[in-house]
């Protein structure tokens, strides 16, 4: 696979490169030069397989050129050893459960792919044995985590995680404050913006980039994203039989998750469209409804790590579907709900379903549901659950009168005491703490 950075100042590089590197030097964003489309006997034999058997075949069409089926094979079995099961809710309307994984979110299908790919080619580096390779991560909540997981013990690896200090559930914190050995934790005095904006001036510092062998983690990592249409394909693997257009509705925040949904869509998988669902943090919904992009400091949410006031993969939706938002109009809508609409649909959904959703996913769910209204019965909906309800328990069980069951793995992490150092928004304090790490 090549890659060219969305600003066009900077060479093409392979997936390897891209991999390591995060960021091309201009500042811009590595995309797939050229997307593969997946042949059509793939499309016709889809629903015999598992969703191991289709990320294999998605990954081997995009990034075959650079690993042996048999070595992707393995990684891609450690990567995605969990389920991503599809459960029914109303007549048209389905959930994808994205949460099984081990910090019980979707993040953990992007971090554990990438570890993986990382650790592939890592292990036949001898530099790094001597030389680590810090990844930067900023958090505003589940990343840090699904990162943290992905890496954690990982040979040549030592992982960096910034937070904003006080804005992130206890229990995400507890997911990557608790590890140590190869995890490091740094809470920011500042919004993610402030950590995102930290991690960004790192990789442009000459100095850093001398002294230290640096990379991202980010949803801005292209590592991250290919992984992320995976379920894409097996979502409609699951729902095929049934005959119907199929739209995602997607919980979004820096759009990484709908960029997988994208590539998914360009690599042949007939989606009918994307409904785009955020907090009030609405920047994309209302690009998409008037044309004009306003990033803006991010709004604390219940739906925190929807809390994005810049989505960075913004660039590349523009890279694929041009500037001019009227191109946009019949293949992404957005929807943007407060609050205390989240809190009335976790309620409701439970009420009418006993189906319990988290923030994140319940404003999937309301996107999903007024989405239909206006479309005909032959359209159905699939909503990506993000994370599962017991990792925000707090809303959860306020909105529901009854108690979520906490899964084993996460209270594991919540009776573990945390660890992470305090620092301030300048640049010089985290570069100087980074030379010294
Ligand atoms: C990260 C995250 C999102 C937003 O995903 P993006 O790829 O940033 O758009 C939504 N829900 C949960 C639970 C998340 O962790």
């Amino acid at each position: 696979m090549q890659l060219y950075s969305t600003k066009k100042q900077s060479e093409e590089v392979s997936f390897q490169q891209a991999l390591f590197q995060g960021l091309p030097p201009d500042n811009g964003l590595y995309v797939p030069g050229n997307i593969p489309k997946l042949p059509q006997r793939f499309f016709d034999n889809i629903e015999n397989l598992s969703l191991t058997e289709i990320a294999l075949e998605v990954s081997d069409a995009l990034i075959g050129d650079e690993i042996s089926r048999e070595d992707l094979k393995t990684c891609i079995e450690t990567a995605v050893n969990f389920d991503a099961p599809v459960v029914k809710l109303t007549d048209r309307i389905f959930v994808q459960e994205l949460f099984h994984g081990p910090t019980l979110a979707f993040k953990d299908f992007g971090a554990r792919f990438m570890a993986q790919m990382m650790g592939y080619w890592l292990a036949k580096s001898p530099q790094s044995q001597t030389n680590p390779i810090h990844i930067l991560v900023a958090t505003s909540g589940d990343t840090g985590g699904a990162v943290a997981q992905g890496f954690y013990k990982v040979p040549g690896i030592q992982v960096v995680v910034l937070y904003p200090k006080g804005k992130v559930s206890p229990i995400q914190e507890k997911q990557f404050t608790t590890l140590g050995e190869n995890v490091t934790a740094v809470a920011i005095e500042g919004t993610f913006d402030d950590c995102q904006k930290l991690v960004k001036q790192a990789f442009l510092d000459q100095d850093l980039q001398q002294a230290k062998a640096l990379s991202s983690a980010n949803s801005i990592n292209i590592s991250r994203l290919l992984p992320q249409s995976f379920y894409y394909f097996y979502a409609y693997s699951r729902l095929k039989h049934l005959q119907k257009k199929l739209v995602f509705t997607v919980p979004s925040g820096n759009l990484g998750n709908l960029c997988g949904g994208l590539l998914a869509q360009q690599m042949g998988l007939p989606i009918a469209g994307f409904v785009a669902a955020t907090n009030r943090n609405n920047v994309f919904p209302t690009f998409l409804a008037n044309g004009s992009f306003a990033p803006h400091p991010s709004f604390a949410t219940l739906s925190n790590a929807m809390d994005v006031g810049n989505p960075s993969n913004f660039v590349r939706i523009i890279e694929w579907l041009g500037e001019d938002y009227q191109s946009f109009k019949d293949k992404i809508w957005g929807k943007y709900y407060s609050d205390k609409e989240t809190v009335e649909t976790i309620q409701q959904v439970f009420q009418k379903t006993d189906y319990t959703l988290d923030p994140h996913s319940a404003i999937g769910f309301r996107a999903t549901e007024e989405f239909l209204t206006s479309q005909s019965e032959d359209t159905i909906g699939v909503f990506l659950s993000t994370a599962h309800p017991a990792k925000f328990v707090d809303v959860v069980e306020k909105a529901i009168g009854q108690s979520v069951d906490i899964p084993t793995r996460l209270q594991q992490a919540i009776d573990q005491p945390s660890k992470a150092i305090t620092l301030s928004t300048d640049f010089e304090g985290f570069k100087s703490y980074l030379l010294g790490h």
